[in-house]
């Protein structure tokens, strides 16, 4: 018999099926068995008969037992459908079970639980089991669903999709935040940005998109960074201005929202969560932002950066006076951005930069980049840096290159908002921090 998806028993209601998936729960009603049996499609429930065939080989089987079940698919009455699973109207009578893998250590933690209710440590430890819960799984649908409407967003605005790569010959941003390796006999470095490839491969395509590891040998301990993350770039060219990078981001963000809200309905309210509102994306200077800080919540800018605190309370303010959960922050001081941010015409002092943030926290940063040689070079040498060491980079603005820009957009960054998880490390499948390198 060819196997039935659980999704599709309602379909087969009547008739004999071959299921395969794990045991979710196990319930004994005096000498009925009851077994939530699941798999990537659904969950359905199961009823093994005292006087059936397979009683006798269902005595040891337990939660977590993966097994091939064949059984009928009958309709349940009116009053005991279950209006919470998609397969509620029906339920799997067992004739026959086969184990096709069963446990053989005591588990360490229960994932049958609708809240594991572990902490972070625990959680992490034993990430492939916890990956089993349906709600720890359902962070993962949605990361699923923010890869594929990034892909499909930056496809649909005319980008081509490149991979750069991750082992460098030299830490080219400059900075301390490259882990150095071995690379055969001399030393190379983890790429912490696909920066200067994108704009490369722009100056070809015109519109690039990259969904790329990104190495970052910060010592953080915070709830919003990792040691390795996956950033969604973007790289476009011909722009009027840095304008048009925002309303391309926002455009993509949009997109995401909306399958993530049309496609996760459950995933989402198994956190209690929504998708943002449609509402127009609000952009502050930082400058305005710095003073609605200081009028608002009575905070003081150092160097008028703004710190993890200021970008909470500015999200607060957005949100209270443009009903917004997102804002664009603009025009960051010179002094703050890489060497490579167009300053502003006006006033060269800050750059035609943004940083988007979602609920609190930065998710994207990104703006306008120099595109002509001689000014890049010239700004290397203000930065106090060599032009010698960014020849191959300097190398792409002299062969024409249009005026351009893009972002660099935290893949986890937006799921851990938007479910409200504590620490950027539970949207993240394996993450690495300091002191993280297994599993
Ligand atoms: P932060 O100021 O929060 O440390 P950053 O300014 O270093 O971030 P960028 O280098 O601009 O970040 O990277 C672009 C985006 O990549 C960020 O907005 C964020 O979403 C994501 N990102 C950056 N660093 C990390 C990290 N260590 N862990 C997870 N995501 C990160």
């Amino acid at each position: 018999m060819e196997r039935t998806l659980i999704a599709e028993t309602p379909a087969h209601a009547g008739e004999d099926v071959l299921i395969r998936g794990w045991i979710d729960i196990r319930r004994d009603h005096g000498k009925l068995v009851f077994l939530d049996i699941r798999d990537h499609s659904g969950k359905i429930q199961s009823i093994v008969l005292p006087g059936s065939d397979a009683i006798a080989a269902v005595a040891d089987v337990r939660g977590e037992y993966a097994v091939e079940i064949e059984g009928l698919i009958k309709e349940r009455p009116e009053k005991m459908r279950n209006a919470d699973l998609p397969t509620g109207g029906v339920e799997l009578e067992v004739k026959s079970i086969r184990v096709l893998g069963k446990p053989s250590v005591e588990m360490p933690i229960d994932v049958s639980q609708t809240d594991l209710g572990v902490n972070l440590d625990t959680l992490l430890n034993h990430r492939t089991l916890a990956l089993r819960n349906a709600k720890v799984r359902a962070i993962f649908t949605i990361y699923s669903e923010v890869l594929r409407s990034y892909d499909e967003a930056m496809r649909a605005g005319g980008f081509v999709e490149i991979k750069t790569p991750k082992i460098l010959g030299s830490a080219t941003e400059g900075g301390a935040n490259f882990f150095k390796i071995k690379y055969f006999d001399r030393d190379a470095f983890l790429a912490q940005s696909p920066q200067f490839y994108k704009q490369a491969a722009m100056s070809a395509f015109e519109r690039v998109f990259e969904v790329g590891t990104v190495f970052r040998a910060e010592p953080h301990f915070t709830t919003r960074h990792v040691n390795e993350f996956t950033g969604l770039d973007a790289e476009m060219g011909f722009i009027g201005g840095m304008e048009d990078i925002m309303v391309e981001l926002e455009r993509t963000m949009k997109h995401i929202f909306r399958n993530i809200s049309e496609a996760c309905k459950t995933e989402l309210s198994s956190y209690g969560e929504s998708v943002p509102n449609d509402v127009a994306i609000p952009r502050i200077r930082l400058s305005e932002a710095e003073e609605i800080l200081r009028a608002e919540y009575g905070k003081e800018l150092e160097n008028h950066d703004i710190d993890g605190e200021g970008e909470k309370m500015i999200c607060e303010y957005v949100k209270k006076t443009f009903g917004s959960d997102l804002v664009f922050l603009t025009h960051y001081p010179t002094k703050l951005r890489p060497f490579y941010s167009m300053p502003s015409k006006t006033d060269p002092s800050i750059t035609e930069t943004f940083d988007l943030l979602f609920r609190g926290v930065e998710i994207a940063s990104g703006g306008q980049r120099i595109h002509e040689a001689d000014i890049l070079v010239e700004n290397i040498r203000t930065f106090g840096l060599d032009p010698e060491d960014f020849k191959d980079y300097v190398d792409i603005f002299r062969y024409g290159a249009p005026p351009h820009g893009g972002w660099g957009l935290g893949s986890e960054r937006i799921v851990q908002k938007l479910l409200g998880l504590g620490s950027i490390k539970e949207a993240v499948l394996y993450p690495r921090d300091v002191k993280r390198l297994t599993p």
